[in-house]
């Protein structure tokens, strides 16, 4: 039978164009562009390579604002069948634990899954909350720190990378992965199949459809308060161009900081 594979995927701001509000104290995103968070594009290729592999269904789920659509069809241009967005008022403030509910639910709402892809971390809040959340609540097995994935008949053969070494297991489906950042060279979008994404457009949902109350999410679920923030003090740094009149003083910088030795 056909493997039915979820990618869930965030698409966050890009990071190097974030920054603190001094005044606030909360992390300003309003003048960045956004990207499919880095993890979630190795999350879709392993999909994609357990697909070509063993045949199936792959169906890109986000929970965001529709300002995530084109991402979304970014997914199916890559080899994604299908993308569904849950998309809901009611899931503003929700931290890790709602976010994970609702993206369980909408699991729940396609049927029969047998492998959910997340990726490690996003790189905006990088809990990693969330693929663990999502296994909970489908009460499936998971494997962490996944860099490559299998299938056998019901099961579901992970290898997982740690600084330490790599371990190999075996869990029964369904099972949620999540994906180690840069554990593959995801694809990009032909440009054929991109204008064909965006001809089939994305599948929206709302929470009433997924069958979770509004008062599910939010923040009135939401565990987590954040009591403070505290911007890091800014550095000033100071810049000298170096050229071949000058370079004897980077050599005096070097030495006097001793990272240089000399004769060596
Ligand atoms: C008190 C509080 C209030 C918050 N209010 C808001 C708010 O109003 N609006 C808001 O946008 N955020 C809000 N957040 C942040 C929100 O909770 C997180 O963005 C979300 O839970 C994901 O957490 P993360 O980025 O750490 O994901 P991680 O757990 O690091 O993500 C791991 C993986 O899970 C998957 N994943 C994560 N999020 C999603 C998603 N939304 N859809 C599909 N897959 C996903 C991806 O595969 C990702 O790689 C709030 C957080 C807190 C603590």
């Amino acid at each position: 039978m056909a493997l039915e594979l979820v990618v869930i995927t965030k698409i966050v701001p890009d990071g190097s164009e974030v920054f603190i509000d001094p005044v606030n104290l909360t992390l300003n995103r309003s003048l960045a562009t956004n990207v499919i968070n880095p993890a979630d594009e190795n999350a879709l290729e392993l999909a994609l390579q357990v697909k070509a592999r063993y045949g199936g269904r792959i169906t890109v789920l986000s929970m965001t604002p529709p300002f995530a659509i084109p991402y979304l069809e970014e997914c199916v241009g890559r080899g994604a069948d299908r993308a569904i967005l849950l998309s809901d008022k009611a899931v503003a403030g929700s931290d890790t634990y709602p976010t994970s509910l609702a993206i369980a639910a909408a699991i729940k709402h396609i049927g029969k899954v047998d492998i959910v892809f997340a990726g490690e971390k996003t790189s905006d809040s990088s809990t990693g909350h969330v693929g663990p959340g999502v296994a909970e609540f489908l009460d499936a097995e998971l494997a962490s720190y996944v860099s490559s994935v299998e299938y056998d008949d019901g099961y579901v053969i992970a290898t997982r990378e740690f600084e330490e070494g790599t371990e190999v297991v075996r869990i029964p489906t369904p099972a949620v992965v999540t994906v180690l950042t840069n554990s593959n060279n995801p694809r990009k979008a032909s440009l054929r199949r991109k204008i064909d994404a965006i001809r089939q457009g994305v599948i929206v949902w709302d929470l009433k459809e997924v069958g979770l109350p509004p008062d599910a999410v939010g923040l009135r679920n939401s565990p987590t308060i954040v009591k403070r923030m505290i911007p890091f003090p800014r550095r000033d740094r100071k810049g000298e161009k170096i050229t071949t009149d000058n370079i004897a003083k980077l050599v005096d910088v070097f030495e006097q900081n001793k990272l240089i030795k000399g004769g060596e």
